[in-house]
């Protein structure tokens, strides 16, 4: 495909060392060229790096290093040109505004890998896999994102379309060549094993997933429990900073504090609650009903108690009202004694303030949400949620087949079942997709990607 060419800052906004200016598209090289003074870039071999200044009609703007990527071995499959200038953003933006004054286009938001797909150098797993590189915070993030550049999940993906057409072409060769009466029934008896094996290979992916999207997404965590059983301590502990004010005073988090922190390579996206309390205090009920939102919203409750002192009626309500999600109960205070009397439930027993038994919570956390197993195996594991749900939607139509399979409706029926779930495998991988999902898929990316 021919595209306009496009420039964009490589690098974020800020003071810096230095930056990086992007050209891509048929044009890069004669338009550098003419605000270029050093050798002659057209002529140069591909994958060189040139020294010399950018200039305005004679006038100096920077000193400069230009690398020069011939097409089609780019990242965009165009020709490329990158122009390393001094940092900060006023030279940036004047070499930037002299591009386009020489009729280069500014690029949009994610126009470079957007691009790079569109070329079909990459994939839409790889190219979101690129975002997912760049927003990593966890070894565990970047290994998941990494192996989907290397087009893990492509070839994952592939292979299910590979099994369905499979399937598909035994249907069509008996359909064309039947040589049976009962060409129906033989058909359902023999693909319906099939349909049946490639479920299974499904749900075992699905169910992987679901590691692999809380290594992707972190965990969304609400911290909670009654006033002064330390919360903003535990906040800050694990923090190791002082994000959250702690005080002596009951109820002082009184807005909802959010930070991420990564526990032992799980991402907890915490929130800091306030409080719950009946309380006739207008700012402090604020803080209540948003405790009792971030219950609802979370997936993992934190719920601190204070292990010094009995359970009063706050940390039973608390108790009930947490019931049905997914939680670990926490006892604060390990050093002041226990006199928690909690029956049929495990505590962990804490010190937040000595930070004592984090590593015991940490591990606790990864025995809920994480399978070790699957990170370490090299299998290529889901993560982003856009693909799950299009496995579920593979997973319907499949089920669709088989039922009309083991209905004995007309063999058409199956077929277009199937059809449907090759095709949403394929709106996984980008090879049939809107234009809309595109667009938007790629505004999310950052400018200059
Ligand atoms: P919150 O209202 O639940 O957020 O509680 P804070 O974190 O503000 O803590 C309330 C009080 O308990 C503060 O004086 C903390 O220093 C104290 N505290 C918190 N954790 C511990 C702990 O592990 N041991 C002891 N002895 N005191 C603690």
């Amino acid at each position: 495909m021919i595209f306009d060419t496009i420039v964009a800052k490589a690098t974020a906004d800020g003071i810096s060392a230095l930056n990086i200016i992007r050209v891509s598209g048929d044009e890069s090289f004669a338009k550098v060229n003419e605000i270029f003074k050093g050798s002659n870039i057209i002529k140069a071999k591909s994958h060189t790096v040139h020294y010399g200044h950018i200039h305005n009609q004679g006038e100096i703007i920077d000193e400069v290093m230009v690398s020069i990527f011939k097409s089609p071995k780019t990242f965009t499959t165009e020709d490329i040109v990158e122009i390393t200038c001094h940092g900060g953003n006023f030279i940036a933006n004047e070499i930037i505004k002299l591009l386009i004054s020489h009729g280069v286009r500014l690029a949009e938001k994610g126009e470079f890998t957007k691009r790079a797909y569109l070329n079909s150098r990459i994939d839409l797993t790889e190219a979101e896999s690129i975002m997912d590189m760049v927003n990593a915070k966890s070894k565990n993030q970047l290994k998941i994102a990494n192996e989907q550049l290397r087009g893990n999940v492509k070839n994952l993906i592939e292979n299910l379309q590979n099994i369905i057409l499979d399937i598909i072409a035994n249907i069509e060769v008996n359909i064309d060549y039947p040589e049976y009466d009962d060409i129906e029934e033989l058909t359902t008896k023999k693909i319906t094993p099939k349909i049946n094996e490639l479920l299974s290979k499904i749900n075992k992916i699905i169910e992987e997933s679901e590691t692999g999207q809380i290594i992707r997404d972190g965990i969304k965590t609400a911290i909670v429990g009654k006033p002064n059983v330390g919360k903003s301590s535990l906040l800050n502990s694990l923090l190791k900073e002082e994000k959250a004010i702690v005080t002596d005073i009951s109820g002082t988090t009184r807005d909802l504090i959010e930070a991420e922190l990564n526990l032992n390579g799980v991402i907890l996206k915490l929130v800091d609650t306030a409080g719950i309390r009946s309380t006739k205090d207008i700012i402090e009920r604020i803080g209540i009903n948003k405790s009792k939102k971030a219950i609802l919203d979370a997936d993992l409750i934190l719920l601190v108690l204070n292990q010094s002192e009995k359970l009063t009626d706050l940390d039973k309500e608390l108790l009930d009202l947490t019931l049905d999600k997914e939680r670990i109960l926490i006892g604060n205070k390990m050093d002041l004694g226990n006199k928690l009397d909690l029956k049929d439930e495990s505590v962990i027993n804490i010190s937040a303030i000595n930070s004592q038994g984090l590593d015991q919570l940490a591990n606790k956390v990864k025995e809920l949400f994480v399978n070790e197993k699957i990170l370490k195996n090299n299998t290529a594991i889901l993560s982003n949620i856009r693909h799950i749900g299009k496995l579920q939607e593979v997973k319907r139509a499949l089920e669709d087949a088989k039922k009309a399979a083991l209905d004995n409706l007309p063999i058409d029926f199956v077929e277009i079942d199937l059809r449907k779930a090759w095709a949403n495998l394929g709106e996984i991988t980008g090879q049939s997709t809107s234009e809309d999902l595109i667009d938007n898929l790629f505004s999310k990316f950052c400018l200059g990607k």
